[in-house]
């Protein structure tokens, strides 16, 4: 169990499991690209990891860059999108593929989509470690999906619980006890409103 801030959680995806998957999702992209040499865009801060070990796996020739979005306050996705690092190079005519480590309501891949609208690139595919399918609200396609998973609070492998754990090399959930259950979800204990499923 790993303790950031005042949230306690538990092991979730390990690193031989992390391995496997990004393996795989290389290897998807890879095949069906053939010949192309893509571009890989990773979505800072949250990718970075996922970024390096999936170009390493990554079997041909790519380049690599990165964009810098911030979306999330504590535990919850906002919908208020900042740009913090653009685009810095021409992308006209290239494969470009998205590299985020979690899609969860799709908010950040709504401004993704609105950053690429006017670069004239080839193709623009995503390609997103986890996915939170009962949290998405868009209807953007999702080209790489590495692991379904459900809408819970992860942490680690790049991904942060304000500031902390971006550097754990495994994935860790966050753990609803009854008590942090009443505080964390449905407000004090005595409101009235909603029990634990
Ligand atoms: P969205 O805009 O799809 O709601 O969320 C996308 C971004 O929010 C992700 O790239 C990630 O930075 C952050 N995010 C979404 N779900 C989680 C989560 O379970 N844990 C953490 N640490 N960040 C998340
Ligand atoms: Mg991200
Ligand atoms: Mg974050």
């Amino acid at each position: 169990m790993v303790k950031l801030h005042d949230l306690y959680f538990k092991p979730f995806v390990s690193e031989q499991e992390l391995d496997a998957v990004v393996q795989r999702m290389a290897d998807a992209i890879a095949k069906d690209l053939g010949d192309e040499v893509p571009v890989f865009v990773g979505i800072l801060n949250g990718s970075f990891m996922l970024v390096s070990d999936f170009v390493k796996k990554y079997p041909k020739p790519c380049e690599v860059t990165f964009i810098k979005l911030a979306s999330y306050e504590g535990v919850k996705s906002t919908e208020d999108i900042q740009r913090l690092i653009g685009l810095t190079q021409d992308l006209t005519d290239r494969t470009v593929v998205i590299l985020e480590d979690i899609i969860d309501s799709g908010n950040t891949l709504e401004e993704v989509h609105r950053i690429f609208k006017n670069e004239n690139v080839k193709q623009l595919l995503i390609a997103t470690l986890f996915y939170k399918p009962e949290a998405y609200a868009k209807d953007f396609k999702l080209h790489y999906v590495g692991l379904e998973i459900p809408n819970k609070f992860i942490v680690g492998y790049g991904l942060d619980y304000d500031g902390l754990g971006r550097d754990l090399p495994a994935v860790y959930q966050l753990k609803t006890t009854q008590h942090m259950t009443n505080i964390v979800l449905f407000g004090p204990p005595g409101a009235g409103k909603g029990t634990q499923a």
